[in-house]
C-alpha cells in the first residue's frame, strides 16, 4: 500500500518565492495572496516533495508521511 503523504505551509514564514511550485507543480500552487498553499492530495514522489521542502528558503513546508 501507498504511504500518505500531507503537506502543509506556514504562511507567516511563506514569501512566495515560488520554489516549491517550480519544483513540485502538483503539490503545491500559489494562492491568490502569492503564498503557496498545498494540492491535497500531492500527485509528486516523495522525494519531489522533500526537495520542494528542503528547497524552501524560509523552511516554511512541513511534510508528514504515514501508512
Ligand atoms: S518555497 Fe517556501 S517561501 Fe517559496 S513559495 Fe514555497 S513555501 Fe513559500
Amino acid at each position: 500500500m501507498g504511504k500518505t503523504i500531507k503537506t502543509s505551509v506556514d504562511h507567516h514564514k511563506c514569501v512566495g518565492s515560488r520554489i516549491c511550485t517550480a519544483i513540485a507543480p502538483k503539490a503545491f500552487a500559489l494562492n491568490s495572496e502569492g503564498q503557496a498553499q498545498p494540492i491535497d492530495p500531492p500527485h509528486e514522489s516523495i522525494d519531489v516533495i522533500r526537495m520542494a521542502s528542503e528547497g524552501c528558503p524560509v523552511s516554511a513546508i512541513t511534510v508528514e508521511e504515514s501508512d
